[in-house]
């Protein structure tokens, strides 16, 4: 049964993706990256609450996606709008769990996909909202990464997994240091550095070059619209390169889905 089968993987991805929202949220309250009252508890407990009122949010509420709409994306307390964020990343998170069925099929590879690509929006949106990667989940990525692909599970075998981890963080962390000397300022953050190890660990050494291509024209573009959208950018407005990075990451690993017969 095809359908029902889609069905599980896309409801599991949106269930996977309201627990990403947690993560996004409170992960950086909770690593010290921010100091926020709105953003207090850990994975598991509060139970989800609204920033603005700190009112429970209703269990129909907490539906992925429905539950915004049925709320109309307001808190139902005190009316405060609730971030369009919300259901965005509940929506990539379904839409990761496809991607990774559709390219690896019913099989360990697609359920460790699944859990990169999970991995990468988190990122990209903590990227985003605070301008951390946090070592919190780069450094678990990482090793990750590195089980999966020596297990013989996935993507390379475990000496390619291995160079591309040690390979990945070693360049940008170059690239970062002449980028300081050039310009005397930070640009690229080491967090870049560990994400782009991660991708390393999970894709191998081969696909770092058409990463960083990719994801220096994937931040160009970002930055050209963040102006276009009135955002002052000067030399000195640090570019989030982690989203670029991470989107970057999932492209590659679609390529890599799309090799393997
Ligand atoms: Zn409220």
């Amino acid at each position: 049964m095809p359908f029902l089968t889609i069905a599980v993987v896309i409801i599991l991805g949106l269930l996977a993706g309201s627990f990403l929202n947690v993560v996004i949220h409170r992960g950086p309250a909770m690593w010290g990256l921010v100091d926020d009252d709105r953003r207090r508890g850990d994975f598991m407990a509060p139970r989800s609450y609204c920033p603005a009122c700190g009112a429970r949010i209703k269990i129909p509420h907490l539906v992925p996606v429905a539950g915004f709409l049925i709320a109309r994306g307001r808190c139902a307390a005190c009316g405060a709008p609730i971030s369009l964020r919300y259901p965005a990343v509940e929506l990539m998170g379904g839409a990761a769990a496809l991607g990774a069925w559709l390219l690896f099929g019913p099989t360990l590879a697609a359920a460790a996909a699944a859990v990169l690509l999970w991995m990468l929006i988190a990122l990209a949106v903590i990227d985003l909202e605070t301008g951390y990667l946090p070592d919190a989940l780069t450094l678990p990525l990482a090793l990750a990464g590195l089980a999966v692909n020596g297990l013989g599970a996935a993507f390379v075998d475990g000496q390619t997994a291995l160079i591309g981890a040690v390979a990945g963080y070693a360049v940008f962390r170059a690239i970062a240091e002449a980028f300081y000397r050039l310009r005397g300022i930070e640009g690229l953050g080491l967090g870049d550095a560990k994400l782009l190890g991660a991708l390393g660990a999970w894709l191998g050494w081969p696909a770092l070059p058409p990463i960083v291509f990719i994801g220096a024209v994937a931040g160009l573009i970002g930055a050209l619209i963040m102006r276009l959208a009135g955002v002052r950018m000067t030399a000195q407005t640090p570019l989030p390169f982690g989203p670029a990075l991470a989107l970057a990451g999932a492209i590659m690993l679609a390529a890599t889905g799309l090799a393997t017969p």
